[in-house]
């Protein structure tokens, strides 16, 4: 187990249970109720988790509340220098955190550094607010009339965060939410908290945001209510699957709060005839085996365009890396797909892939020894699946890929655009035609050309469509600063 510093948790005679951050402070919440997070590849528990409920809700929202006026009415300039100190020591302590993503979630360690990577990015884009943050202006509108439209932070804004990137997507919003004038609560997944609670260690740490402006609250479905039902908590960041997506929009929206709630995926990547085998192979086996599977922008069902004979070879060229690939633990240097995050997960997916093996074709099956316990899958692939089939619909997130065979690039398009889903479609081809004619009828928000993940750096929206998203604006870029502002229009007569 990775040693944390006391100061986050509550020292037990056996473990240690984490605390709530609320007003600077490190606090046992009043929940009893706890929840023990494990890590994924032994099966220990890394830190029991207190199910915080309405009451120790309240605490951070009044800690929150009282500490927004002042870091409101903080110069710009100063909040971005208080997070230019933050990114430094996120920098610092990169792979102390990024162990900590792989302890407790379970992907590779270079996996996990790239993670804490792309979080320290949010953190750098946020850091140019003030330039984001200026208003517009117009004169006479009308005779000795002049118009000017201010940016002013929402409030209080809260964050609910999923498993599967414990330290990038709380510092999707954390950064951006801060650097608009709000004060900020997380609430992180209950499956691997620790790398938040370490983040907002570091930040109690630094000294450079005062005390209420970032809270943190542990737990789990009564900690959400919590937050979404507060009347002091403005806004509502999320990220999860769709159904929690849809839940929470609903609820915190008909609460008449602003929500951005970010949901689940089923991204396509079509293979061209023409795709460069080498990249296309990589790019294939990294988008669906990477993190075991558990991304959001993992590709899960490879769309083979071409005659039989290019379809089976592109089929078998992905096959043949597969099963190369050597699943184990997250924190050995030859993994390359490390355990999915709980072993509940595993025989989900066990259940899963049984099902479509059931209605189609398991060309490589992942599934263990079922004696063995533990939390690995590896690599599977099915084809030849009915297209009713819940592995070429629904998200099943894990290291599993179905195959579509389609005879060219329009039916490719044509299958993908039919998902509910549209968060990203991803193309392998050497034809910049085909690349320019797929970007530009895809119904998804984030394409990939020639790249497996395309993941959008933090200056650009993380932009999903259809039900990968409820709300319109998305996390990180411009859309962030959308979101923790609200725009004030004055008319004047001079
Ligand atoms: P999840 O929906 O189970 O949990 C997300 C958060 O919601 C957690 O903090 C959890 O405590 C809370 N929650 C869960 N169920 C709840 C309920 N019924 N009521 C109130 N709160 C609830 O998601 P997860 O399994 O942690 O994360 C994986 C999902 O997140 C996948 O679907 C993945 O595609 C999605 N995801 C989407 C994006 C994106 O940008 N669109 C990014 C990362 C992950």
């Amino acid at each position: 187990m990775i040693s944390m510093s006391s100061t986050p948790v509550m020292d037990g005679p056996e473990l240690a249970t984490l605390r709530n951050y609320v007003g600077g402070r490190w606090i046992e919440p009043d929940a009893q109720a706890t929840l023990d997070s494990l890590d994924p590849t032994s099966g220990e528990t890394v830190a029991r988790v207190p199910l915080s409920g309405s009451g120790d809700v309240d605490a951070a929202v009044r800690a929150a509340r009282a500490a927004f006026p002042a870091w409101r009415e903080t110069s710009p300039l100063v909040r971005a220098r208080a997070l230019m100190r933050l990114q430094q020591e996120l920098r610092a302590h990169q792979d102390e955190i990024a162990a900590l993503v792989t302890h407790d979630m379970g992907k590779t360690l270079d996996d996990a550094k790239a993670e804490v990577g792309r979080g320290i990015e949010s953190v750098e884009a946020a850091i140019a607010a003030p330039h984001l943050l200026k208003g517009e202006n117009l004169e006479r509108v009308a005779r000795g009339v002049d118009v000017h439209m201010l940016r002013q932070p929402v409030g209080v804004v809260a964050a609910i965060t999923p498993f599967n990137f414990p330290a990038m997507i709380p510092l999707w919003f954390l950064p951006f939410a801060l650097a608009c004038g709000n004060a900020f609560i997380l609430k992180p997944s209950e499956q691997d908290p620790t790398p938040a609670a370490r983040i907002m260690e570091i930040i109690d740490s630094i000294d450079a945001f005062p005390p209420g402006i970032v809270n943190l609250v542990h737990g789990a479905h009564d900690a959400v209510d919590g937050l979404l039902d507060h009347p002091g908590v403005d806004a509502i960041s999320f990220v999860g699957s769709a159904a929690t997506a849809r839940y929470v929009a609903t609820r915190a929206t008909g609460n008449g709060k602003r929500v951005q709630a970010l949901g689940g995926a089923k991204n396509s990547i079509v293979v061209m005839p023409d795709a460069r085998p080498e990249l296309m192979v990589e790019g294939v086996i990294g988008s669906a085996f990477g993190a075991a599977g558990q991304r959001c922008l993992a590709g899960s069902v490879a769309v083979l365009v071409g005659s039989d004979a290019e379809q089976q070879r592109s089929l078998e060229l992905i096959l043949q890396r597969a099963r190369e690939l050597t699943v184990g633990a997250g924190d050995r240097p030859d993994t390359d797909v490390g355990p999915v995050v709980s072993a509940a997960s595993r025989e989900r997916l066990e259940r899963e892939i049984e099902q479509a093996a059931s209605q189609g074709e398991l060309v490589l099956d992942g599934r263990r020894d079922p004696g063995a316990g533990g939390a690995d899958v590896g690599p599977t692939i099915l084809d030849r699946l009915p297209e009713e089939s819940a592995a070429l619909r629904e998200e099943l997130f894990g290291p599993v890929l179905s195959v579509v065979r389609v005879p060219h690039l329009q039916a490719a398009i044509d299958w993908t655009n039919e998902s509910r889903y549209g968060n990203a479609a991803v193309i392998f081809t050497s034809s910049g035609g085909s690349a320019q004619t797929f970007r530009a009828n895809v119904e998804a928000g984030m394409i990939g050309v020639n790249i497996g993940v395309p993941a959008p750096a933090a200056w650009f929206p993380f932009s999903g469509w259809k039900d990968s998203i409820d709300g319109d604006l998305h996390a990180n870029g411009r859309d962030a600063v959308e979101f923790y502002t609200r725009k004030k229009v004055v008319t004047e007569r001079w």
